[in-house]
């Protein structure tokens, strides 16, 4: 239940809030009925340009809760320097991201992956799927979602700062929903991961509302062709192989991770730029970070870290 602003009167002065109750609650559709409120905060905390009052229940505490949402103007500082960086969104690898000082960082998604094929299974074991478990199980599995979209945001975003970003790009959604002929992508293939459109629409409004807080912009742009366009040498073949999480490019003799190549073309901005010619800066540039990620593997306790470099030599 969700009180607007018009049945909302906030008192500043003694911490109360009155909230009138909905026609249909009272005794005549026009008599004054009020919840009265009073909250306390933490200090240095003050409650002000309150927006919304929502009623929540909580189960695990079995009690209401009312959410007070509040607008903070926050003031956007200066960015943290001129680069941009590149984000792929996608399901073997939940976000590769180039950066311009020629390096990668590749975040699979391994804890969203495994509570993908946890959570589905306990759940299928209820007999009741309107049970107390599998409420609790929903809202577990939910939980983890949106705490591991915020850690992932802020580790995005704090690499952006060190590395002087001021602007990402992030490959629109249209591209990630549907494949080469616009039809939507059959997301079951990939084991039920639960990883749909709506997934990579929550995590980046997270990251965009983190980023702006550090005066970084970000911005969507287009994902057509780039997972076909070498980000070296700025060929598009429909030919080019992607195998094993590999992009090959025959011109450049050279094989490099698929996301990574689609990271960089994004950073590039290779729709924008016209994919005519090549991708500005040349093919005099190294390739070696694209082949090479640093990976970074999320654990509850540690938050996201760095694993030991994996070099796929199959061929
Ligand atoms: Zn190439």
């Amino acid at each position: 239940m969700t009180w607007k602003q018009n049945g909302i009167r906030h008192d500043t002065k003694n911490n109360r809030v009155r909230l009138s109750k909905g026609a249909n609650h009272k005794e005549h559709p026009r008599a004054r009925e009020y919840i009265l409120v009073e909250y306390e905060t933490r200090p240095g905390v003050t409650v002000e340009n309150l927006q919304q009052v929502r009623a929540v229940y909580d189960q695990a505490k079995e009690r209401w809760e009312l959410h007070l949402v509040c607008k903070d103007e926050i003031e956007t500082p200066d960015p943290p320097g001129n680069e941009t960086a590149g984000i792929d969104l996608g399901i073997s690898n939940f976000a590769a991201i180039a950066y311009s000082t020629e390096d990668a960082d590749l975040y699979p998604g391994n804890r969203l992956k495994q509570d993908g094929y946890y959570f589905p299974k306990e759940i299928a074991k209820c007999d009741d799927s309107s049970s107390d478990r599998v409420t609790r199980l929903h809202k577990k599995w939910s939980e983890r979602r949106a705490h591991f979209f915020h850690a992932l945001a802020k580790h995005i975003v704090e690499r952006c700062v060190e590395k002087g970003v001021g602007r990402i790009n992030v490959g629109d959604l249209e591209g990630v929903r549907k494949d080469e002929n616009g039809d939507s992508k059959n997301w079951g293939k990939h084991g039920n991961l639960d990883l749909h459109g709506w997934a990579f629409d929550r995590f980046t409004n997270i990251l965009e509302y983190k980023a702006k807080v550090e005066g970084i912009e970000v911005v969507g742009v287009s994902e057509r062709d780039t997972s076909k366009t070498c980000c070296i040498c700025g060929k598009e073949d429909d030919s080019q192989r992607v195998e094993r999480g590999l992009y090959v490019c025959e011109t450049c003799n050279a094989a490099f991770n698929a996301d990574v190549n689609g990271a960089e073309n994004i950073r590039l901005n290779i729709t924008e730029s016209n994919s005519e010619s090549a991708p500005s800066l040349g093919e005099d540039r190294s390739t070696g970070w694209l082949a090479q990620p640093g990976v970074y593997l999320y654990d509850l306790s540690g938050g996201f870290q760095p694993q030991e470099q994996v070099v796929d030599s199959k061929p």
